[in-house]
C-alpha cells in the first residue's frame, strides 16, 4: 500500500511516503529557529507555522517521491501525544485529505512511530521486540508483541525524560537549544572524568524501579559541579562535563535495556526517538548488545527525531495487518497513552 504520514506533534512539520516496507520520501519543515531564542518550543508559534508548512510539505513530498495524491491507498497521521494546537493541524489536515480521497484514516501514536521507523529501515520488527523509546518528552522501556496494537510498558521516567535532560544540561553550559546534538558535539572533544550519579540503578531501587528512568537528580548534580567550579572563579570544562553527563545517562539507558531483553528472553533491542539519534549511546548500545548477544536496531538520526516517515511507515503497517481505520471524528489527544497506539 502507498500511505502518506502526517507528522505535527511538536516543531516539525513532517510528511512521508512509505510504500509497504519502502520509504519513498521524508519531507520536513521545521520551526526550530523561531522557539530557540525562547529556549523552549512556544505552542502557538508551532501550530502557526505548520498550518503554514502543511500543503507546500505535503505537495513537496508528493513531487519528491513522484506520485499524486490520487494514488495513496491511505492516510495516517499523529493523533498524539504532543502540543494540542499542534496535533489539530496535522489531524484536520489528513482528515481533509482522507475525506477528499475517499482513502482510509489512520491516527497513531507518535511513540509508537518512533519504534515503527525502524521497519522501513532495517525490515520487518521481530515479534516481540524490545524497544527503548527515549525522546524530548518520554523515556520508556517498551515490550512490543506488536507494534500496530500491542505495545505494553516495562517502566518509563518518573521525572525528565532523556532528551530534557540533555536539553536542561545544555542550557547549563550556555549551548544552544535544542540541546542534545550540541552536547554530543561538545563530548567528542571531551574525557569522561566526572562521576555523575546513575538514578535508580543501586539497591531497592533496582527492586522498586527496575525498569524505570531517573534524570533530574543527575541534572542538578551538573548543575551544583557547574555552580560550585563558576563560584571558584574556576573555567568551566564543558566539553568533559558533556561528556560526563552524556555517559552517565548512556550507562544507565543501555543496562537496563539489556537487562529488560534477558529478564524477559527477548533477543532484539530497537531503539527509538530523538536522543536515539546520540553517537555515544548508539556506539555504547551497539557494545553492550554485541556482549549479549542481543540484536539491535537503530534507524539512521534523522529517522530517530521527529520525521513524517515515522507516521506513514506505521500507518503502512496498520493496512498491511488488516488493522480497521480510524473513524473520521477521531481527537488529537495530547496525553495519548503510549500502550494506546491507534486513535
Ligand atoms: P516526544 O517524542 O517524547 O513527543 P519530541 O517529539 O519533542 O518528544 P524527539 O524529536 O523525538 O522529541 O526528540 C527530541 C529530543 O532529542 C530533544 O530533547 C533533543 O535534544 C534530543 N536529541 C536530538 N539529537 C540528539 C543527540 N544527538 N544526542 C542527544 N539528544 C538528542
Ligand atoms: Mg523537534
Ligand atoms: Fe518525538
Amino acid at each position: 500500500p502507498l500511505v502518506l504520514g502526517i507528522e505535527t506533534s511538536c516543531d516539525e512539520t513532517g510528511v512521508g511516503i512509505v510504500r509497504g516496507e519502502t520509504l519513498l520520501v521524508d519531507a520536513i519543515a521545521s520551526s526550530v529557529d523561531e522557539h530557540a531564542r525562547f529556549g523552549g518550543v512556544v505552542p502557538e508559534v508551532a501550530s502557526r507555522a505548520h498550518l503554514e508548512a502543511m500543503v507546500p510539505t505535503i505537495e513537496r513530498a508528493c513531487a519528491t517521491a513522484g506520485v499524486s495524491l490520487r494514488d495513496l491507498d491511505a492516510v495516517a497521521v499523529t493523533s498524539g501525544p504532543g502540543l494540542a494546537g499542534a496535533l489539530m493541524v496535522g489531524v484536520a489536515s489528513a482528515k481533509a485529505l482522507a475525506l477528499s480521497l475517499g482513502v482510509p484514516l489512520y491516527g497513531v501514536n507518535h511513540l509508537a512511530s518512533h519504534v515503527a521507523v525502524d521497519i522501513v529501515e532495517h525490515g520487518p520488527l521481530p515479534e516481540p521486540t524490545l524497544a527503548l523509546l527515549v525522546s524530548g518528552g518520554h523515556s520508556s522501556l517498551l515490550l512490543v508483541p506488536d507494534v500496530t496494537h500491542d505495545v505494553r510498558s516495562l517502566g518509563s521516567t518518573i521525572d525528565d525524560a532523556a532528551g530534557e535532560a540533555f536539553d536542561k544540561v545544555a542550557r547549563v553550559l550556555g549551548l544552544p537549544f535544542p540541546g542534545g546534538p550540541h552536547i554530543d558535539r561538545a563530548a567528542r572533544d571531551g574525557q569522561v572524568v566526572i562521576d555523575f550519579p546513575r538514578g535508580l540503578t543501586q539497591g531497592r531501587d533496582m527492586e522498586r524501579h527496575r525498569f524505570d528512568f531517573s534524570f533530574s537528580g543527575l541534572k542538578t548534580a551538573v548543575s551544583r559541579w557547574v555552580q560550585a567550579r563558576e563560584a571558584a572563579g574556576e573555567p568551566v570544562p564543558v566539553a568533559d562535563v558533556a561528556a560526563s553527563f552524556q555517559e552517565a545517562v548512556t550507562d544507565v539507558l543501555t543496562r537496563k535495556a539489556v537487562l529488560a531483553c534477558r529478564e524477559n528472553g527477548v533477543e532484539n533491542l530497537q531503539i527509538g526517538g530523538g536522543v536515539a539519534a546520540n553517537s555515544r549511546l548508539r556506539a555504547m548500545a551497539q557494545e553492550r548488545c554485541d556482549a549479549a548477544g542481543i540484536e539491535l536496531r537503530v534507524p539512521r538520526p534523522g529517522l530517530c527525531t521527529d520525521n513524517g516517515a515515522m507516521v506513514a511507515a506505521l500507518g503502512a503497517q496498520m493496512v498491511l495487518k488488516g488493522r480497521p481505520a480510524s473513524d473520521l471524528s477521531l481527537p488529537a489527544d495530547s496525553s495519548m497513552p503510549v500502550t494506546l497506539v491507534q486513535s
